[in-house]
């Protein structure tokens, strides 16, 4: 079986070359061909002697996802559904601001986690994606904008681990993909700019820290156990005490100076003025003040097998006063792409229906775009 080069970040190129009997930095001249030029053949490899790259051609490729749909919202945010096979499908989602371009990255096809609010964890959980899977999401979307945009710098500056899935639940897969985003050889982005949002998965934060410690942003949803084990179920394993200790901690490894707190407001369930009040509790009571984090209140984007509904824009605003004028930094979150469902917990991709075929999946299972970036030589 050929081996897929995106699967590997440097460190792991580099064992790999060295099986093959090639010196270390044929994997850096590698890597940067991939990553950073958006080759998708050896050929291409112009400063690689061909034996070279008919060695690699016969030993790996490099492959990515195939783009079943791309959906471009009025305000430039475009959305790609991406095929992860045997009916499963992923989104990344591409939001460009003025001074910033962020990618909105997958990590599994669905989740466990099952919480009330979001779109996919009611689709249940299909599989992790590989890191390969990960990394051609950003592999993809670099070099097409480019292309597109006609742009040689960078695109896309941010990455947030916030579109389908539990990263942390797909640690294994996820830190190489990390590594090769923040790689100088091949994405060189900052650590502050590259997000994973957890919904609280305890022991890995706590590896996240030692391993790869990029900006942190925790799901937290409610302000007490009782809430937050009924909208996160994994909050009965780790509950809010050990989880905020976590996050205190982390700090210490972290590019930034503060944890975010991402609270999805739901009308009448967690965004009373109490609820806004025993947040400012739970935060105080940690005993490290109240700078060490940020609120980023999220106005809930609804979807019918909810049953919920999003806290007026007026009482949001009440919210949050509640958090600042208690001396906590909070922000409402803009909401980008909602014409075309790319907002925050709309990605329901299309994980299969376990119970049989869905009909809809079927209709878009036709492939738009193999997902490789098509690049010039030299
Ligand atoms: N599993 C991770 C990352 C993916 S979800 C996590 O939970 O943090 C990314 C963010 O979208 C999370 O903060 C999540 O709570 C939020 N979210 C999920 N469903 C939403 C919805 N329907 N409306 C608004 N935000 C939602
Ligand atoms: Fe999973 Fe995050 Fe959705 Fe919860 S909010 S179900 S953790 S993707």
């Amino acid at each position: 079986m050929l081996a897929n080069l995106l699967e590997y970040d440097l460190e792991g190129l580099a064992a790999w070359c060295d099986q093959r009997g090639e010196k270390r930095f044929r994997a850096t001249q590698l890597f940067r061909w991939i990553h950073q030029k958006g080759a998708s053949n050896f050929d291409a490899m112009s400063d690689l002697a061909k034996p070279l790259r008919n060695k690699l051609q016969a030993a790996a490729e490099l492959r990515g996802l195939p783009v079943m749909s791309e959906h471009r919202s009025k305000d430039g945010t475009i959305k790609w559904l991406f095929d992860v096979g045997a009916g499963d499908a992923v989104e990344s989602v591409f939001i460009p601001e003025d001074d910033r371009g962020t990618l909105c990255v997958s990590s599994q096809a669905g989740c466990a986690v099952g919480c009330r609010f979001c779109a996919t964890g009611h689709q249940g959980f299909s599989r992790n994606l590989a890191t390969w899977e990960i990394v051609a999401q950003l592999w993809f979307a670099v070099h097409f904008l480019r292309r597109h945009l006609g742009r040689s710098e960078r695109v896309i500056s941010n990455v947030v681990m916030m579109g389908m899935g539990e990263p942390l639940q797909n640690y294994s897969a996820l830190v190489p993909a990390l590594r090769i985003m923040l790689d100088d050889h091949a994405y060189g982005l900052s650590r502050r700019r590259v997000t994973v949002s957890t919904s609280g998965v305890v022991p890995m934060m706590e590896r996240l820290a030692q391993d790869c410690p990029v900006a942190l942003a925790v799901s937290l949803h409610a302000p007490d156990d009782t809430l937050r084990d009924n909208l996160v179920p994994l909050n009965r394993k780790y509950p809010l005490d050990e989880l905020l200790k976590t996050c205190i901690a982390y700090l210490t490894h972290a590019p930034r100076d503060f944890i975010t707190f991402e609270y999805c407001m739901l009308d009448g369930v967690n965004d009373q003025q109490s609820h806004a009040r025993a947040l400012v509790q739970l935060i105080a009571r940690q005993g490290a003040g109240l700078q060490w984090c940020k609120f980023n209140l999220i106005p809930f984007n609804a979807f019918p097998a909810s049953g919920l509904n999003g806290t007026p824009r007026g009482q949001i605003t009440a919210f949050a006063r509640v958090l600042l004028d208690a001396g906590i930094v909070t922000t409402v979150r803009k909401t980008r792409g909602d014409d075309i469902d790319a907002a925050c917990g709309q990605l329901a991709g299309d994980v299969m229906d376990r119970t049989g075929v869905d009909a809809r999946m079927a209709r878009q299972r036709k492939v738009l775009f193999k997902g490789v970036p098509v690049i010039a030589a030299g």
